[in-house]
């Protein structure tokens, strides 16, 4: 917890905060007692075997951070400069970086407005029009499971499929949601690629105050993964090195935690849906207010639960109800700015973006920790009722 966190009044609601508890103490002692504290050490083994189990996914690595396992991802698929990489406008810039890192052009597609992930029209479009203009392909296509909604990953698979390309997953932001019905009944977000990525940042739905972890069924694609993640060592005791690696592995320390939070998944994830059943029942009567989405084909995380006001109907401003939520102690922010309205990228091809300038008019997540109780989440429905009617 930062230390503005640990000053703010006891009352503050916060966004999404971390719930650490179960076995993280007593691993940690074991970290210390058997001085395992870097990369070498059982419990990053043994939280990769566990994630891999939990996710159904055949190879995990653990990564430094969520950023490092699609930098990965995107380096074990060959990205180099002269490519693009297709990744959605609406997301954390987090998913774009690693894109420039390998001197590839990101190339930003639109969203889609029912579940604010990347418009998979867009993307079959794209990729059939180059294909009969006879068109260099894009080298990846990256798909963000948004806030922790599942994408509407189908037919962007199907289209990949077809036209040789790969598909890279960025689930960090969506630990525990799957596919529901048809012919991805049951899966889990990130398994569906060639590679899928995860985050255990500090606000994310499991933490290890900082990591992440790239999975794959592909043997050669794990094991090129975490060569490359510890400065491309060759064995020996020799230090000899075949190409440019980084220092990405995750400490025993962050794993031994990640392995206790893994642990209380289930848990962390009922936290999120008591929110969410709370925050849909008492948004269904409001008003000009959107519940956050939840397609029939999805069975979402609710990482953070994120509404959306109706512009026709709402006299509020997502500013205005910001600063409303603020004054009452509730910490809400808006959905992420859409990346070519970002200094950064603001240059970057792009496919369409009104879409996702309009998502980002309206939508804001409201508090989500796992452990939010009645008492607070009926307090920011009660501000969420004020704010409206005001
Ligand atoms: C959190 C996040 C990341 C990066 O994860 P870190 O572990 O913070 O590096 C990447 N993409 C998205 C969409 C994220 O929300």
């Amino acid at each position: 917890m930062s230390s503005s966190e640990a000053a703010a009044p006891r009352d503050r609601i916060p966004l999404a905060e971390p719930v650490i508890g179960g076995n993280a103490l007593a691993y940690l002692r074991t970290c210390l007692e058997t001085n395992f504290v870097s990369s070498v050490g059982p419990f990053v083994g043994r939280f990769e075997e566990a994630f891999a189990a939990a996710v159904g996914s055949r190879f995990a690595v653990a990564c430094a951070s969520g950023t490092a396992a699609i930098h990965l991802a995107l380096r074990v698929l060959d990205v180099g400069p002269s490519d693009e990489v297709m990744v959605p406008t609406m997301t954390f810039v987090a998913s774009a970086n690693p894109v420039s890192y390998l001197g590839a052009t990101p190339l930003l597609v639109d969203a889609e407005p029912r579940t604010y992930n990347l418009d998979p029209a867009l993307v079959v479009d794209e990729l059939d029009r180059r294909a009969a203009a006879g068109l260099r392909q894009p080298a990846a296509i990256e798909v963000v499971h948004l806030v922790g909604h599942p994408a509407d990953l189908e037919p962007v698979l199907e289209a990949a499929d077809r036209h040789g390309v790969p598909v890279v997953e960025d689930a960090t932001e969506a630990l525990g949601a799957r596919y529901v019905g048809g012919a991805l009944d049951g899966r889990h977000v990130g398994t569906l690629g060639r590679v899928g990525c995860f985050s255990f940042n500090g606000n994310k739905l499991i933490t290890t105050g900082g990591g992440g972890m790239l999975v794959t069924d592909d043997e050669a694609l794990a094991r090129r993964a975490r060569h490359l993640s510890t400065q491309a060592r060759l064995p020996g005791p020799a230090y000899d090195h075949d190409e440019v690696g980084y220092n990405y592995r995750l400490t025993n320390v962050a794993a031994a935690i990640g392995l206790a939070q893994l642990e209380e998944l289930p848990a962390l994830l009922a936290g999120r849906h008591a929110n969410a059943a709370a925050y849909d029942a008492a948004i269904a009567a409001m008003p000009g207010l959107r519940q956050a989405p939840r397609e029939p084909w999805a069975d979402p995380s609710f990482w953070l639960y994120t509404a959306a006001l109706e512009p026709d109907r709402a006299r509020v401003s997502r500013d205005d109800m910001l600063r409303h939520l603020a004054a009452e102690g509730i910490e809400a922010r808006p959905i992420w700015t859409p990346l070519h309205r970002t200094r950064v990228l603001r240059d970057a091809p792009r496919l369409g973006g009104r879409i996702a300038e309009q998502i980002f008019e309206v939508a804001f997540s409201l508090p989500s920790s796992s452990n939010l109780d009645d008492e607070r989440r009926r307090r920011v429905t009660d501000a969420l009722a004020t704010a409206l009617a005001a």
